[in-house]
């Protein structure tokens, strides 16, 4: 924790006294607590969709500012400019993403006289656009990946660059981010189809072409350096985070230190990361992100993110830092209370993103309502998070619902607890990523640091159903059947002695049948006896027995003794679906098949369905239109990912049963093609 001297503190009383926070979920929440502790007034404002969110009812106020999509109202500039201005809000915390890289949004609060937390407007300008952000970076000695950045942007100058930089290599949009607008060229052939079709996607996506050409180092990781600076000069870094286990370019598990570094090593790159800094006269939170060649060790300028960034707690469990409070006392013209040599790593840090998403279908986001939401109580563990029992996941926004961080002494031991509360944290309700990262955490080459980007591609078996040991399932199956008997047998008024279950052959079996991703587990089972009124079952599931006593069963929870061993299962039923946690099977989804199903819906030759539930961005084409396989027809977007439906073969658009703008479900018919 920081020393605060008693000028700061003085200081801090004329300082700032009340905060707007403009944005949502965990990071809103993660704000707002440390406003607390300083004794700031938090103002939240909050969309349609958020009316109910924690954040909103941490915060001392809170302003409703508009319809549930960002444009709406996270984005709203000027409704947030107003509000700010009615609750007398002293200064702006963006947050990540939203408006918090926006340079005309940075410009307006210090017009408005309002303190924007963040980076002085030129240095998020001068990193807005990943072209002068390497040039500037070139100027001042940072090392940059070998590439091509230039204004003039014909194919034909392109192709050349590309050929001099060698194959592979990475086109990237100019003013991309989030890991959008990216395309590795492999060769020669591939290069103008893949120059133009990443040009569209940028204009589609970020309204500009111009694009970057780089170098594509194929076995890179991503480290980064939090850098802070002050209004006074002053720049330093606060360590590495190792962010290199990611899918499409996007982050899922942080740690630092990196099991890569030395202190050399360490010092080198600490020192780039403040030299970019210092070019950028930089005077708040940021990162530089640097692309590390494994094979070479040599190191690469990505980018700097503005702001603060969603990993930053790994930082603070390592230096016991608070980047918020440094944030706000920076911006409100502070010097820097501590110096490069007072920075110091302790002990190890790890953070998992906690996402609604299926990792075993393309990992698409999902919607649905957490129902329950319980973190197990482990030292060291530190939760952010968007949600309590009873939160909805919508469309409108990203899909993440909690960080998971843990702290310990060494790197295994961190990673032994996270592998402990990842089977620990109870998230009941909706498919989550929490199996999927235990899948990872669970990975030897992760446990010993040897990875690369692709880690997760190459080591990871999505095909999942080898990875969870069948007896989990048959646990899984055993619960969630005799959670339904139990159900039942509760509602037995009438003929209460006997159990439900019980039929005119006492040692008549019954049968149910469960599917786990799509494989099918058949369980038998019979009422046994009762024992101390505690009711005893026979299972058979293929093959195998398992001698059961129910120990006891409430809304939430069934306990078990399977073959003289006791076991508590957490249990969210929904329909047909049973979301479970245990503490051996860690978290499962199975789903009860139904005895009758009801008459599969029938597919519409030709027709495109929505694959979540999503809005519809635009309409690429019109009825009677030809179109060509391939051809994208609709642009959807949903929690924070834009997914073009493209046509699967040649034809010709009949009907359109949707409108920009639309809200739809997940199967939704959007149009036909004959
Ligand atoms: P980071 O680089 O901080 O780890 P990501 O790479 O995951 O963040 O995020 C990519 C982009 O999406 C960034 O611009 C980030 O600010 C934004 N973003 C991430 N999560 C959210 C969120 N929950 N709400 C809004 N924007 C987000
Ligand atoms: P964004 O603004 O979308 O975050 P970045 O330039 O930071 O874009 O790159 C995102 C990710 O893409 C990196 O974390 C890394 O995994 C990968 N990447 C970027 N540039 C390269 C490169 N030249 N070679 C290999 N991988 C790269
Ligand atoms: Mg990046």
């Amino acid at each position: 924790m920081q020393n605060k001297n008693l000028s700061s503190l003085s200081e801090l009383a004329n300082g700032l006294s009340s905060i707007l926070i403009a944005n949502r979920g965990e990071i809103a929440s993660r704000v707002t607590r440390t406003c607390k502790k300083m004794g700031i007034r938090s103002i939240a404002v909050f969309s349609e969709a958020d009316r109910n969110a924690p954040f909103v009812q941490e915060a001392d106020v809170a302003v409703f500012i508009g319809e549930s999509s960002p444009a709406a109202s996270y984005l709203d500039q000027d409704k947030i400019i107003e509000v700010a201005k009615k609750t007398g809000a002293d200064a702006i915390h963006p947050g990540y993403g939203f408006l918090s890289e926006n340079v005309e949004f940075a410009k307006r609060c210090e017009a408005e006289n309002i303190v924007f937390i963040g980076p002085n407007p030129e240095a998020i300008d001068a990193m807005g656009s990943k072209s002068k952000a390497k040039t500037l970076m070139q100027e001042h000695d940072v090392p940059v990946v070998p590439g091509y950045q230039g204004d003039d942007q014909s194919i034909k100058t392109l192709s050349k660059a590309a050929e001099k930089i060698g194959f592979p290599v990475l086109l990237k949009a100019t003013a991309g981010g989030g890991g959008k607008g990216m395309r590795i060229v492999n060769k020669k052939k591939d290069l103008s189809s893949a120059i133009e079709a990443a040009k569209r996607e940028a204009i589609n996506a970020f309204g500009d072409d111009e694009l970057i050409i780089e170098k594509y180092i194929a076995s890179g990781r991503h480290i980064e350096f939090q850098i802070f600076g002050d209004k006074h000069g002053n720049a330093i870094h606060i360590l590495e985070r190792e962010c290199t286990i990611q899918r499409r370019y996007q982050k899922i598990i942080e740690e630092s230190p990196s099991p890569v570094l030395d202190d050399a090593l360490r010092q080198k790159m600490g020192q780039a990361a403040v030299k970019a800094a210092k070019a950028l006269k930089y005077d708040n939170a940021g990162t530089v992100e640097f692309i590390f060649d494994d094979k070479t060790k040599d190191f690469y300028f990505l980018e700097v993110n503005t702001r603060l960034q969603v990993e930053h707690p790994v930082t603070e469990e390592i230096t016991g830092l608070d980047l918020v409070q440094m944030q706000i006392e920076s911006a409100q013209g502070l010097p820097l209370a501590i110096q490069q040599e007072d920075i110091q790593g302790n002990g190890y840090a790890i953070e998992c993103r906690l996402y609604a998403e299926d990792a075993f279908n393309d990992f698409l986001p999902v919607t649905g309502t957490v129902q329950r939401f319980e973190i197990p109580e482990v030292e060291g563990l530190r939760v952010e998070t968007a949600v309590q029992s009873g939160s909805t996941i919508s469309v409108f926004y990203d899909p993440m619902i909690a960080k998971l961080i843990v702290w310990d002494k060494s790197r295994q031991a961190a990673h032994r607890k996270m592998q402990y509360v990842l089977n620990h944290l109870v998230c009941l309700g909706t498919t989550t990523n929490q199996d999927f990262l235990s899948l990872v955490l669970n990975n030897e080459g992760f446990q010993q640091g040897n990875y690369d980007t692709h880690f997760i591609d190459k080591h990871i078996d999505l095909d999942g159903i080898s990875a969870v040991a069948p007896e989990n399932i048959n646990f899984a199956c055993i619960a969630a059947t005799l959670t339904d008997w139990s159900l039942r047998n509760n509602l037995r008024h009438l003929l209460r002695s006997i159990p439900s279950g019980w039929r005119s052959n006492f040692y008549d079996f019954q049968k149910e049948t469960y599917l786990h991703k799509e494989e099918e587990t058949v369980v038998q089972y019979r009422y046994n006896n009762a024992l101390n009124k505690q009711h005893g079952f026979m299972f058979e599931i293929a093959e195998q027995a398992y001698n059961i006593r129910l120990i006891k069963t409430n809304k939430e929870l069934i306990r078990l003794e399977i073959d003289g061993i006791q076991h508590t299962f957490n249990i969210v039923k929904s329909g047909q679906d049973y979301f479970m946690q245990n503490a051996q099977t860690g978290s499962l989804h199975i789903e009860q098949k139904e005895r009758f199903p009801a008459k599969a819906t029938e597919v519409i030759k030709g027709g495109y369905e929505a694959p979540m539930p999503s809005q519809i961005v635009k309409i690429l084409v019109k009825p009677g239109q030809k179109v060509k396989s391939g051809e994208g027809l609709i642009v959807l977007s949903s929690m924070k990912m834009e997914n073009t439906i493209e046509a699967s073969e040649d034809g010709i658009v009949e009907e359109i049963y949707t409108e920009a703008g639309a809200n739809v479900e997940a199967g939704f018919l959007l149009l036909k093609i004959i």
